[in-house]
Parts: C-alpha cells; structure tokens; sequence
C-alpha cells in the first residue's frame, strides 16, 4: 500500500515525476509520500476499532520535523529513545505530555530535560535506571511518571540485531523479576507508576509473537494493574513491511526466501490481538515506526559508472552506505527501480554498489535488473524507515536532501548538507 507508480514509463510519487525531481535537486536524495504515511496510519488507526488504543510513532524510524508534523496532525502521540528526538518532537510543535521515553541507556541529562518538559512516562529497563530517576526527580522536586519494560522472553522471526525479546538481548527488566521492581518503584518516593511496556523487535511479518508476547504478559498486567491503576499497556512497534515486490520488476526470489511470502497488514495483526486486549480493559499504546513510513520513502540515486569485469558487472551509483546502512547493517533488501522504464529493456544480473571504501557498500548483489546505462536514475525503494536516520558522514560525504511529497507538490524539508556543513563543528 504506498503512492509509487509508474505513470507513462516514468515513476511518480503521488503526482510528483521523480526522474523530472531528480535532475532538479540532485542525487542522493529521498522522496517521502504524505499519502502512503497517513494512509498507513489511518489503517491501524482502523483495525484497532474501538479499542481504546493510542498510536504513539516511533520517531527513531524517521525524525524529519515535517513528518513528526504530519503524524501529530494525524492524532499521533510519540515514542522517543532520546533527548535529542524530544527536542525535535517539540520543534515540530509536540508536547513532552504526548512522548514515552524508552531506550536502555537514558542519560541524567536526558532525564532531567525530559522531566522539566512533562514526559508522559519513562519506559524503564533497568534497577539502576529507576534509582537514577527518582534522584533526579527528588532533585528537582517533582513525581517521575513511569512503566516497565518486561522482556517476555519469545522468539522472534526476525534478523538477529533487531530483535529485541529475547532474555539474552540487553532490553527489559526478565518476566520473573517485573513484579519485585514495581514494589521497589512504588517504594520509592519521587516515582508514579503509570504504565507497563513491551517490544520484541522489528519487521515482524506475523501476528503470532505479538499474541504470544500479550499472552505472556497478560497475567502480570493483571495484578500490577490491580496494584496500582495503570495508566496504559503498551505493547511496543515492530509490525513489518513487505521489501520485494511492490512494483513488479527485477528478481522476486530473494523475497519469497526472506519472508517466505509473508505478509503482515494492519487489518490481520490486529484481528489477532484484539481480543486477548480488550479483556484487559485498559488503554493501549503501539508504537510503530516502520509500518508508517517504511513505504513511504524511496532513495533517488544516479548510475554513475557501468563496471563489467569478467567474474561480474557492477552499477555503481551515486547513493552509498552512508545515506542508507540497511543492506550492509541487517542485510535488508531493497527492490531497485529505474525511474524511466522503457518495456524493452533486457533483464540483466548485476550488482548494484556505493561509491564508500567498503566492500560492504551495496544495495543489491546478483539482482536481476532492467539493463541501465551511465545517467540513468534509479529509486532505491522502501526507504522511508531507518533511511536517512541511520545515514553517517562517512568518507566525508554530505547528508543526502529530504523531499515531502503531498499530491502534486514536492517540498524539500531537510536540505543537501554542504561541504561546509561537514566541519562546521570542527576546532
Ligand atoms: C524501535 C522501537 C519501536 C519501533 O519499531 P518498528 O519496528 O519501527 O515499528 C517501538 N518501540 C521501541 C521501544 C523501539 O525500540
């Protein structure tokens, strides 16, 4: 579900032709559609019904100011991993009241500006992180509002780096243990208890390891929420998005071996979880990130070389690792489309690689492509989450432009980063 099609051979976002936007802003650069987010958003917004739910974006997957915009429009609240993405929900004209503040590694001056600005609830991980929390609201003479994050401990079908529920990963306080923290945070003078977390990981393509983490949970919800009037249940993000085969060109097999065809839609995740939710009577938060922008974006990029070589042919294009880490960092895919595609093109097996210093700098190895010569622009699809936040100044490259498209107009709302900009804060 997303606003990319070809439109005369030539590829649109929206109403927008991106080969026509390419050769005005230049490459790299990524292209976000407004309908594809609102549209994601409003589908969850839907299949939840009338669970009393709060949708809160996980603004990690994409922080620019006019998306953050966009979703609070929308009616979204946010989940936050740092001082730095608080600040950029109030830029774009949030509130602290809206955020849940997660991530294992919180810093007292994270804490302290977090507290000051009247978070919703810190999502907590850790003893330590307690203690540190309330000392810092004793300090300042205030109540911290709070949740655990339990660690249901089940398996999930994902790649190992982002997956998160697991006993063995560094996240969440052990199912065995929740119970005895929460009297120790009730003990504690400076804290609120408001809440109780969870999240298992990311790109889950099915709804069975969200039921078996509510499941899990359940019982343990249940008599904390007896204990102490929760506030919410939140039972994190991580509902994921089909890579392969949106537009249909190139090599669909990798695909079909990496999610063995699955497919996971707002509708069918929440059929499975409603139920076992709505008997808890108590408001739900998710907090997806991937599932309302994953789509959304691509990655505009120009063929800079043809390389053949008699073991292999390379294109080598002018976007790299630094603006999108996904294929070196989890091996994600990305399909790759030609913005012009004539229909006669012959199918081609090539690798397709960055300009880095790094053999791991690729978007695509042995994929069955439309032949494309020197010049020719290509989207590097499904960009939109963990794209641009991810993008380093690695071998001194700029940070790649930022376009919204909404309808027929395209705004840039992050500019080329200029050469001047990489030594700005060099002394
Ligand atoms: C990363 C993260 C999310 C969002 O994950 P997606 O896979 O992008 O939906 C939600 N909650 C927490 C705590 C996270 O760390």
């Amino acid at each position: 579900m997303h606003s990319f099609h070809y439109i005369n051979s030539v590829l649109h976002c929206e109403g927008v032709d991106l080969e026509s936007l390419s050769q005005e802003v230049g490459t790299p650069a990524y292209v976000y559609s407004a309908r594809t987010i609102r549209d994601h958003f409003r589908a969850l917004q839907k299949a939840l019904g009338s669970l009393p739910h709060r949708l809160c974006y996980a603004v990690k997957a994409n922080s620019n100011l006019a998306i953050l915009r966009l979703l609070k429009e929308e009616g979204a609240g946010f989940d936050i991993v740092s001082g730095g993405e608080l600040f950029k929900v109030l830029k774009a004209g949030g509130s602290a009241g809206q955020c849940t503040f997660a991530g294992v590694g919180k810093m007292p001056h994270e804490i302290e500006y977090a507290l000051g600005e009247g978070v919703y609830s810190f999502n907590v991980e850790s003893e330590g992180e307690l203690d540190l929390i309330n000392a810092i609201a004793g300090r300042l003479g205030c109540k911290a509002p709070i949740a655990l994050r339990v660690n249901p401990d089940v398996d999930t079908p994902t790649h190992h780096y982002i997956s998160t529920g697991r006993h063995k990963n560094k996240f969440g306080i052990g199912l065995d243990r929740a119970e005895s923290l929460y009297e120790r945070a009730a003990s504690l003078p400076h804290l609120k208890i408001r809440g109780i977390q969870t999240h298992i990981g990311s790109q889950i393509l099915r709804a069975a390891p969200f039921l078996e983490a509510i499941e899990k949970l359940t019982p343990l919800v249940q008599r904390i929420q007896a204990r102490y009037a929760l506030e919410f249940f939140s039972i994190g993000g991580g509902l994921g998005i089909v890579y392969q085969g949106a537009l249909a060109s190139g090599d669909a097999a990798w695909w079909a071996q990496e999610s063995r065809g699955e497919k996971l839609s707002a509708h069918d995740y929440a059929r499975h979880i409603l139920k076992p939710l709505e008997q808890l009577n108590l408001p739900i938060f998710l907090e997806p990130g991937r599932f309302l922008v994953g789509n959304a974006g691509v990655l505009l990029t120009k063929v800079l070389y043809r390389k053949e070589t008699p073991e292999k042919n390379f294109l080598i294009v002018d976007a790299g690792m630094n603006d999108l880490i996904r294929p070196a960092l989890y091996q994600g895919h990305h399909d790759l489309e030609p913005l012009v595609a004539p229909d006669d093109r012959p199918l081609e097996k090539i690798d397709v690689v960055g300009p880095v210093c790094e053999s791991g700098d690729f978007f695509a190895q042995d994929r069955r492509l439309p032949r494309m010569e020197e010049g020719e622009h290509l989207a590097v699809m499904s960009a939109g989450a963990y794209g641009l936040v991810m993008a380093s100044n690695y071998n001194a490259r700029p940070l790649p432009p930022e376009i919204l498209v909404n309808g027929s107009t395209a705004s840039l709302v992050r500019r080329r980063q200029s050469w001047e900009n990489l030594v700005r804060e060099e002394i």
